[in-house]
């Protein structure tokens, strides 16, 4: 199957203040972003035409600037508008947004304190992450061999694209051994998160969740938490250890484009979508329409 390259499609891009044609929002292969992973994005979802959490998302990606030391030229405000006149010029009601920010190609050397900060953003169909029939049975994680960095060895809390290098292998790998995805332990050995998606387990009756001191605290997962509190199920953040996971009743992952998912298998272990997976998975699907 020939794929559409994402260059190559219909539409409107907002890059760096205004709409254009989408053909046409490129840079220069000179970009400090791309040599050096000075680039910073977020990924939102709209529901219904509205986009959720998109507050949050503009702060996380001001933050995440801030964090690899730039400022983004944009308000909260001002990005909010920019990603609604995105959706909607490209009649969009459901759909994913990708706003980015990096920086340009006016130094190339490591430090480039007078580069201009460019800003992007997209918004594409995506309907789901994992396809519905593999989501019916929960998908299957290997356990990756690159693990989340210490915070002090990476801006763990920025949604930072140099995190993502050790991600796009992980996953590739695990794809080539049969896999969805793979699950990432956090440089002490714990069990810390997909590579787009926070982590969550049930065992009897509560819900346990890594703490996230050294991978971000998506979202979604702070919606998960939420959910959970209003069906008095109590959540637990603590340090999780790959052998508890066989004690697990049930497995899930949460990202804003992998909502919530459920585990079936991970390497030789398997477990259930369970009823506490479906009724969160039904809640979260309210509330992000609401
Ligand atoms: N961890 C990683 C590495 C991610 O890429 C994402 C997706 N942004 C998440 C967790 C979940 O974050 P959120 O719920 O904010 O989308």
């Amino acid at each position: 199957m020939a794929l559409q390259p994402f260059g190559d499609r219909d539409g409107y891009i907002w890059y760096n203040g205004s709409l254009m044609p989408w053909r046409e929002a490129n840079f220069h292969v000179l970009s400090h972003g791309l040599h050096y992973a000075s680039c910073v994005f977020e990924g939102e979802r709209a529901y219904g035409g509205k986009i959720f959490k998109m507050r949050e998302h503009s702060d996380r990606l001001i933050n995440s600037g801030k964090i690899l030391g730039f400022d983004i030229p944009y308000t909260a405000d001002q990005l909010d508008a920019a990603k609604m006149e995105v959706v909607k010029a490209n009649n969009l009601v459901d759909c994913y947004v990708r706003p980015v920010s990096w920086r340009g190609g006016e130094q190339m050397g490591v430090s480039a304190p007078l580069t201009k900060i460019h800003t992007a953003i997209a918004a594409w169909e995506w309907p789901s992450y994992f396809s519905p029939e593999i989501k019916a049975n929960g998908i299957k994680l290997t356990q990756g061999r690159w693990a989340r960095p210490a915070p002090n060895t990476a801006p763990v809390h920025a949604k930072a694209s140099g995190l993502y290098m050790i991600c796009t292998v992980g996953k590739s790998e695990a794809e080539a051994k049969g896999f969805h995805d793979c699950l990432m332990l956090d440089y002490r050995g714990n069990v810390a998160e997909a590579t787009g998606a926070n982590f969550f387990m049930l065992q009897a009756g509560k819900l346990h969740t890594p703490t996230p001191d050294c991978f971000l605290n998506g979202i979604t997962r702070q919606t998960v938490i939420e959910l959970a509190g209003l069906r008095q199920i109590p959540v637990v953040e603590r340090f999780i250890k790959p052998d508890e996971l066989k004690d697990a009743e049930e497995i899930f992952v949460t990202g804003t484009a992998a909502e919530i998912t459920p585990v079936g298998q991970i390497d030789d272990l398997s477990f259930k979508v369970g009823p506490t997976t479906r009724q969160l998975m039904e809640d979260y699907a309210k509330l992000v329409r609401a």
